[in-house]
């Protein structure tokens, strides 16, 4: 089995995708890339909600033209996403996108696929390769095929001596995510990008992202990461770090535990965990801070968090690592908190 670490390392503009590197999370504007102030600015604030990577769909020439300036003025890669057209796919390289996302069985010819290699080895600009189950038509062993399939173009970038690839590998149906995957991981070294496709919105698309990824990146696989929201993708940013954030993927960033509420709460733990994760995002550093209800079980049960807090009938109690450090007006209990945070005390 190839994991993370033992995938190969694939640069994509600034960025390395593959081996020991962080894993990075993409997402994909949904504005007409044709309107390149539209998609600069969506391309920014999924940038600032953490996308280290944006994709962007290139269906047409008129997409094509926007994206020299779509790149140049982009702070995070772009990356293409090329259907059947193998001139919008050079015209892409051309345009300076660090990376192209094509499906080689769309593309017309091996001819067409050659040509957009040559160019990409030319330009230094990676490929993702993507399957996905919806693609892959009427088949009796749909995961069998979908890996041959895979093979068949893998064996052709190799023969082209190409190796700058990421790939992909989806379906909607979580269970068949995991075995595509899992059996793509038994024989190749190129990075993977992880994501369910399809997977719906609101509360079932955060259910089946968190799982087909999370069981994934928990097996040790997948370099790069996607969740897929129906609706606007600015959604998609929070879901991803929380999943990185659950299986110990992100780094530098304030965990926020809290706990369910009991009869013996005296303390809003939903309304001051989220205060407190307002309060701390910024911050920097990997932290966990735990908001309890009660002191009963409070700093007992969050013992791990580096810092915590919980009500008790008179005052706000301050904890860290388990141990009671302070007792405070209940008012004051954040801001006591975030002082010892910020290393006031
Ligand atoms: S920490 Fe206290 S308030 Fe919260 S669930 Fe446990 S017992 Fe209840």
């Amino acid at each position: 089995m190839y994991y993370r670490e033992d995938t190969i390392e694939v640069n994509v503009g600034n960025l390395i995708i593959g081996g020991s590197n962080q894993v990075l999370l993409q997402s994909m504007t949904n504005t007409k890339t044709s309107d390149a102030k539209a998609t600069i600015e969506q391309v920014g604030l999924l940038a600032a909600a953490g996308a280290a990577l944006v994709r962007v769909a290139v269906p047409d020439s008129q997409a094509l033209q926007a994206l020299p300036e779509i790149v140049s003025k982009s702070t995070v890669p772009i990356v293409a996403d090329i259907h059947f057209d193998y001139k919008l796919a050079l015209g892409a390289i051309e345009a300076g996108v660090a990376k192209l996302r094509i499906n080689p069985g769309n593309i017309g010819s091996q001819e067409r696929v050659k040509q957009i290699i040559a160019l990409a080895k030319k330009k230094g600009t990676a490929i993702r390769v993507g399957v996905n189950m919806g693609s892959i038509g009427e088949a009796e062993n749909k995961v069998k095929y979908a890996l041959q399939v895979l093979d068949e173009y893998i064996s052709f970038f190799k023969e082209n001596k190409f190796h700058a690839l990421v790939i992909s590998l989806k379906a909607s149906d979580v269970t068949t995510n995991l075995e595509l995957n899992k059996k793509y991981a038994k024989n190749y070294k190129y990075p993977l990008h992880l994501g369910v496709t399809e997977a719906g919105f609101g509360t079932d698309a955060i259910v089946r992202s968190s799982v087909g990824i999370g069981s994934l990146l928990l097996k040790g696989l997948g370099n790069t990461v996607r969740v897929s929201v129906a609706g606007n993708p600015l959604q998609e940013l929070p879901i991803a770090k929380a999943i990185l954030q659950s299986v110990g993927l992100l780094e530098n960033a304030v965990e926020i535990i809290a706990c369910p509420t009991c009869g013996r709460t005296s303390l809003d733990t939903e309304k001051v965990a989220r205060e407190v994760k307002e309060k701390t995002k910024d911050l920097g550093r990997k932290l966990k801070i735990a908001v309890m209800g009660c002191e009963v079980n409070g700093p007992g049960e969050a013992a791990d968090a580096d810092y915590g807090i919980c009500g008790s009938k008179k005052q706000g109690i301050i904890f860290a690592k388990g141990k009671i450090v302070k007792k405070v007006p209940m008012e004051n209990v954040v801001d006591e908190l975030l002082k010892m945070v910020n290393g006031e005390e």
